[in-house]
């Protein structure tokens, strides 16, 4: 294998460019050569490549975001998309790739890796919802940018005795609202994999006044419901009247922290490394501290569940 290349797909993750750059970086240090796609597989299919040498990804691992822009691509989605990206890459000699995204872009690459071209996976969301891996790159960044904020949410809501609603980001899985939750002391977590009960949720809100307790965070997962619906049924049910604050999309930006700078670094060298070897149709992970390879597949077969421990914090310490 002399040339291979490197795409970001799907949602963006801080540490992208991390990982981006460690790709680059092997194949120079293996004296192979790097492509960067722009565009995910919208510019795979349209043979948009830029070389990206030792100097083209300078001044990059810091950044948030990713340096080669991501895309959604129904195109891909087509068998007639990922034929034209395999004979773009053939033409352009690629003859390896890396897909730097979450489990939707981990079927495009299967897609790939099914009519012959080699194609790893590298984990990268801020949900953390991908089985084969303890963190996906971007997690710890999206967990610390909500812990930041809600820190400041606590000292007003401590100075006024309120309750506040905390809508916080995840899609269908609670990996960041749970882990925002524990670090923030939050008093309850709402997250999509445990049944909610409005008029529990009210019962335990009503013992925490008769405790004195002055003021309460709830954590909700977006994937459960609106903050703003929440606020409704908590009034409709209990007469509680919160405040809302949704984090939006600040959670998915900013300069990726030491541990998803160095989770995308050993993730990126380990795929080129990987694929220079012959792997193929697998994703990279970090499990128990080391770099691991499973099938691709796991990703969207296999649900990754939270930690009972954490969700026992909740209730035990707050
Ligand atoms: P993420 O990777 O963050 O989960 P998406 O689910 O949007 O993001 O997927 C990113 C891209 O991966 C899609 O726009 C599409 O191009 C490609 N993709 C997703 N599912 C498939 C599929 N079943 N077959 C081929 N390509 C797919």
């Amino acid at each position: 294998m002399k040339r291979i290349a490197v795409l970001t797909s799907g949602g963006d993750a801080p540490g992208m460019n991390a990982a981006i750059r460690a790709v680059s970086r092997t194949c120079d240090f293996n004296e192979k050569e790097c492509l960067g796609v722009t565009r995910g597989y919208e510019g795979l299919i349209d043979g948009d490549f830029i070389p990206l040498n030792r100097a083209a990804v300078g001044g990059i691992l810091h950044k948030g975001g990713t340096m080669l822009k991501t895309a959604r691509s129904s195109r891909f989605k087509t068998e007639e998309g990922v034929q034209e990206a395999k004979q773009q890459m053939q033409a352009a000699g690629i003859e390896g790739l890396v897909v730097v995204g979450g489990d939707g872009s981990f079927r495009g690459a299967k897609e790939l890796h099914d009519v012959g071209v080699p194609t790893i996976g590298v984990p990268a969301t801020i949900d953390n919802d991908i089985a084969g891996t303890d963190e996906t790159i971007g997690f710890d960044t999206a967990v610390n940018t909500a812990l930041e904020a809600v820190r400041r949410l606590r000292d007003t809501a401590s100075s006024h005795d309120r309750l506040f609603i905390v809508e916080v980001m995840g899609r269908n899985a609670g990996f960041l609202p749970l882990e925002v939750a524990v670090a923030t002391g939050a008093e309850y977590v709402v997250v999509p994999e445990l049944p909610l009960s409005i008029g529990n949720l009210c019962h335990k809100l009503r013992i925490s006044h008769e405790n004195k307790k002055s003021h309460t965070l709830i954590i909700l997962a977006e994937g459960v419901m609106t903050a703003n619906e929440m606020k409704d049924k908590l009034q409709d049910t209990g007469g509680y009247d919160a405040r809302v604050t949704v984090l939006g999309h600040i959670q998915r930006g900013g300069s990726p922290t030491s541990f998803d700078s160095v989770l995308a670094s050993r993730m990126g060298a380990y795929a080129a490394e990987s694929l220079f070897v012959g792997k193929s149709g697998v994703m990279v992970g970090n499990v128990s501290g080391r770099m691991t390879l499973s099938d691709l597949e796991r990703a969207w077969l296999e649900q990754k569940t939270l930690s009972p421990e954490l969700l026992g914090l909740i209730e035990k310490l707050n």
